[in-house]
């Protein structure tokens, strides 16, 4: 049997940062696969740190974090809702990784005798790396998407290494380019600066065949035959990528303009009837919903769009498998705080509350008062992370009468640490990855609602943070009615906890970043459940 040889696709963003590439490579990698193909995809982002570990949300958006506790760029998130697969730190290259690599093997002698240069040693490595995870999964399309935009010093020597990839790879390898094609007024579309984009990826000596234009309109025949004709592509090799009601849309849209069957052509394969039938049918319950759900999601980092994706896309991902619209919306707990307005006042009017992931005590007493709220007022309340943290302190405050509870986090004085830092971290000092990162397995009490949630008694979620439940005050806690409704597999940290009455469940643990389009979190459809049974028996009542 002749050994199998990955076909590699590279998108390049081309002109201006924002339009979206992530979701194209994830949804060309979604449309290779309806076609009956595996993908493995990678990113490479420029920055010089070695991961997103230590950014912050609010600069960068969301932190996402893989099963081996990789912190990657948000970008991660969307291949795996897509692909409906779990990724690798492997897939993730970054300037800071590649930088290390390099010096470490100059300093052990790796390199002796020679100079070290961008090219050929940092080139090499980069197309080793790639080669590399064609072979490690064995996939037949490695789709690598090039942070930031051609033309930007951070990633000139990455396309550098792509171009000599290209000349080597020949007919296996293909480029992608996005552009945005703008319009002055209405049917007045614009293809110079994307002529000019295309020039400027050409001089590099790179060829793209593909062309996916973003823009306001819908690319007139016109305009896709001037790209056609600039740009050296066919016309029927030029996209239009338009603004979609969601995200998961897009596959469908460019599959509609036969992109997968032009793709393939290109590398000479053929395609293999894809079935897109499951992938529509939810894009129509996305598209028209039957219920309507709003939900509170206390957050601190309110003003940026990505710090919460995943969340929000597991809202999504939930809600079409209950065929609703959940409207998320945000509300600054620092607000909350304020002695002039009332938690009723900004908190009535939704169906449910989220107390996400954070770090910090900006903001914390504004959450700990919407958890008391959800508990006192039977509004369905998922905790995730410091959610769980903060509806631990909620408790031990108001029900377990210890008052002055906190997490040593915020307050290091606290009569009652209730969370503190997990044993391993106290000797900590290093800030990258440093944290209980990544999966970690947990063992559901059975009867309770997280265990009805997942509907088995072992699950593995991932995981970041610091600071854990305080097992000296857990018993104090079950005492007073707190449900410890699972635990790490060998006892000893507490990873979900429970409200008897009600539906509030919290966990240690970010479920939202396993969450798929085609296979929800379970403790997500859960909480959305809920609150679609309490606005019911509100109506009925
Ligand atoms: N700051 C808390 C900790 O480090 C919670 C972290 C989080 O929510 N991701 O444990």
């Amino acid at each position: 049997m002749p050994e199998k040889k990955a076909r590699y696709i590279v998108i390049l963003g081309s002109m201006m940062s924002g339009l979206g590439k992530g979701i194209l490579s994830a949804s060309i990698g979604r449309l290779l696969q309806s076609d009956g193909y595996s993908v493995a995809p990678i990113k490479f982002d420029g920055y010089l740190n070695v991961d997103c570990g230590t950014m912050n949300p609010l600069r960068h958006g969301e932190v996402f974090v893989l099963d081996d506790g990789t912190e990657c760029d948000m970008d991660f998130g969307t291949y795996e809702r897509f692909l409906n697969i779990g990724l690798s730190g492997t897939s993730s290259i970054t300037g800071g990784k590649l930088f290390k690599k390099i010096i470490e093997k100059e300093r052990s002698g790796g390199y002796l005798g020679r100079d070290v240069q961008i090219v050929p040693h940092l080139t090499n490595e980069i197309k080793a790396w790639i080669r590399k995870v064609g072979e490690e999964t064995k996939a037949d399309f490695v789709m690598i998407e090039v942070g930031g935009t051609v033309g930007d010093l951070e990633n000139s020597y990455f396309i550098e290494a792509m171009r000599q990839m290209g000349q080597e790879e020949r007919e296996n390898m293909l480029f992608v380019q996005l552009t945005y094609v703008p319009s002055l007024s209405k049917g007045e579309l614009k293809t110079k600066p994307t002529q000019h984009a295309n020039r400027l990826i050409t001089s590099l000596g790179i060829t793209p065949k593909l062309i996916v234009c973003r823009g306001d309109e819908k690319l007139s025949k016109e305009a896709r035959e001037k790209i056609s004709m600039f740009c050296n592509v066919l016309p029927e090799d030029v996209f239009d990528d338009p603004l979609v009601p969601t995200i998961y849309e897009l596959p469908l849209v460019l599959e509609k303009q036969n992109f997968s069957h032009r793709l393939l052509s290109h590398l000479s394969l053929k395609p293999r009837n894809g079935d897109m039938r499951a992938w529509t049918n939810l894009v129509s319950k996305i598209k028209s919903p039957k219920n309507e759900l709003r939900i509170a999601i206390t957050g601190k980092y309110t003003a940026v769009k990505d710090a919460y994706v995943s969340i929000e896309e597991a809202l999504v991902h939930s809600a079409a498998a209950s065929n609703t619209l959940v409207k998320a919306e945000f509300v600054d707990t620092e607000r909350l705080e304020r002695t002039d307005v009332k938690p009723h006042e900004l908190l009535r009017g939704y169906d449910g509350i989220i107390v996400p992931g954070g770090f910090g005590s900006r903001g914390v007493e504004g959450k700990i008062m919407a958890i008391n709220y959800a508990r006192k007022n039977s509004l369905p309340f998922l905790g995730l992370c410091l959610g769980l943290q903060l509806c631990v302190v909620e408790y031990a405050r108001n029900v377990a009468k210890m008052e002055g509870a906190h997490s040593t986090e915020m307050d290091k004085a606290t009569p009652f640490p209730v969370i503190d830092l997990l044993p391993e971290q106290k000797s900590i000092k290093e800030k990258g990855a440093t944290m209980r990162l990544g999966a970690w397995d947990c063992q559901l009490v059975k009867g309770t609602k997280a265990h009805d949630a997942y509907g088995c008694e072992k699950i593995s979620e991932r995981h970041r943070h610091r600071l854990e439940v305080n097992d000296e005050f857990v018993s104090r806690l079950e005492e007073a009615g707190l449900i410890i409704s699972g635990r790490s597999p060998d006892g000893k940290i507490v990873e979900m906890v429970e409200w008897k009455d009600g539906w509030g469940v919290a966990t240690q643990a970010h479920p939202e970043l396993k969450s798929r389009l085609e296979m929800p979190a379970p403790l997500f459809l859960a909480f959305v459940k809920a609150c679609l049974k309490r606005q019911k028996e509100k109506t009925s009542q």
